[in-house]
């Protein structure tokens, strides 16, 4: 599904180098690779060992690095940023990473995922004297790392890391170091890999295989791995760490090519799409996929039923994005211009429409709709994830919980809201068991389908997410 009509967004992704003399470009590179995270604004902050010095904007990668702008991008170090914004609002100055000069030297940041605890730290240090210049909950861990009392830069990271709650994945750099730092639960993913001599760090592996780094490694949950000239060093900030990955980052978010935590993403996804076979066995004549992120499991659903995969949908690569039309109505016609039925293929057929994930439900209806406009007999909705009944409070924009059609809504009745002649969810147990996982769901995050959240929700965070919009 296209990440922009769906009403379900990533918030960010991020991208580090160390050591190498073109760190600027290999960031740009890297940033092009990981854009479907987020494409309201990016930005890179490069060190050449003596200042950090910036460039960022709104809008995409290829739109705000010009030619001019990555001449001024010297240095062997950078860390670059893509957002996509929610919590914080857009605007220029959310654009990351934020860059803090201050007497003892200068500090950026480019962080991925969203802090459940942001409103709380924000009222203590503004208590204290702290001016934001950011509404952005990322800004939190500048002023948190400033207002250590600790004598050296490490373990005054570590203290602030320590107060965050929530999920982050950050890049910290300084004028000789660059922090990754990863939260206790690891739910969102990070990377480690080497390009000769250098390092580079990315949200998702993807964007090594852009500029032809080797992967190392993946970032572990409360771990802050320091990066410098003299090589690498691994701490640990946080005790009683447990890996809750984010499975939507499986479902629907990451790119195919991107494995996590050694797991290839088409290859989970098409095992999703097996698992629906199983579980939701469909007489039908053709199976097709809504682009991009469901083709995998559609795949993987034709393959195990023995129904030949068609490309019944289409997408026009080449549409203007859609987030700049703000309302529900123009978003659907968004939906219109994005996608087409191939009527060639789904007319007079019974067809398996498969897709990652049903959020409000509009964009569901409409594409069904299409389908039948375009003389398919019968559209049949299989979905490669359970229904998604509860907001995320870790970076990722699902709706409210009054937006969310599973929250309230039936499977049947939402069959009929959408129009289609059945609909199918997978299980948690099948698409848990489609990553390999045969010991339950211990390692993930479900908690937008169960309601289980692998960490504690603050009161401040769920009114937010409960009455905005
Ligand atoms: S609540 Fe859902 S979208 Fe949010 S981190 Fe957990 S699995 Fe991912």
């Amino acid at each position: 599904m296209l990440a922009e009509i769906k009403g379900l967004n990533e918030e960010c992704g991020v991208f580090g180098v160390w050591g190498h003399q073109d760190a600027a470009q290999l960031t740009y590179y890297g940033l092009h690779a990981l854009q479907h995270r987020g494409q309201e604004g990016t930005g890179i902050v490069v060190s050449d060992g003596k200042t950090l010095k910036g460039v960022k904007g709104e809008g995409l990668v290829t739109e705000i690095f010009t030619a001019d702008r990555m001449a001024e991008l010297t240095g062997s170090a950078a860390i670059g940023h893509v957002r996509y914004a929610t919590a914080g609002g857009g605007g220029y100055e959310n654009v990351q990473p934020l860059l803090f000069h201050s007497q003892s030297g200068s500090l950026a940041l480019a962080h991925n995922g969203n802090l459940i605890n942001a409103n709380s730290l924000k009222h203590q240090l503004e208590a204290q004297g702290s001016i934001f210049q950011t509404s952005s909950d990322s800004e939190v861990l500048a002023h948190l790392i400033r207002r250590s009392g600790f004598a050296h830069k490490n373990d005054q990271v570590k203290n602030a890391l320590s107060m965050l709650k929530g999920a982050y994945a950050y890049l910290i750099m300084t004028e000789n170091e660059l922090m990754v730092a990863l939260d206790p639960q690891g739910l969102r993913p990070l990377s480690l890999a080497c390009l000769g001599d250098a390092y580079i760090v990315a949200s998702e592996t993807c964007a090594f295989d852009v500029i032809g780094a080797e992967y190392i490694r993946d970032i572990q949950p409360g771990e802050l791995l320091i990066i410098n000239d003299s090589g690498l060093k691994s701490e640990q900030f946080a005790v009683n760490s447990t890996k809750a990955m984010c499975m939507m980052e499986y479902v629907y978010f990451s790119r195919p090519d991107s494995n996590i935590l050694g797991v290839n993403v088409h290859t989970a996804r098409k095992n999703m799409g097996k698992r629906l076979a199983v579980e939701a066995p469909i007489d039908a004549d053709v199976v097709t996929g809504v682009p991009d992120s469901s083709i995998s499991a559609a795949i993987g659903y034709a393959e195990a039923t023995g129904i030949p995969y068609e490309m019944g949908l289409i997408k026009n690569k080449y549409v203007g994005r859609t987030f700049i039309q703000p309302t529900q109505a123009l978003r659907e016609q968004g939906v219109k211009m994005k996608l087409s039925a191939v009527r060639g293929v789904v007319e007079g057929k019974r067809v398996v429409m498969v897709d990652d994930s049903i959020v409000r439900g509009t964009t569901s209806r409409r594409i069904v709709n299409l389908l039948k406009e375009a003389g398919a007999t019968e559209v049949h909705v299989v979905i490669s994830s359970p229904p998604i009944k509860n907001p995320c409070f870790y970076g990722i924009d699902t709706a409210t919980k009054e937006e969310l059609i599973a929250s309230d809504k039936s499977v049947e009745e939402i069959c009929k809201i959408i129009g289609a002649d059945s609909l199918t969810f997978l299980s948690t147990e099948g698409m848990v068991a489609a990553l390999g996982q045969t010991e339950g769901s211990n390692g993930f995050c479900l908690g937008c389908f169960t309601g289980n959240y692998p960490t504690e929700i603050y009161p401040d965070t769920l009114q937010y997410y409960y009455q905005r919009g």
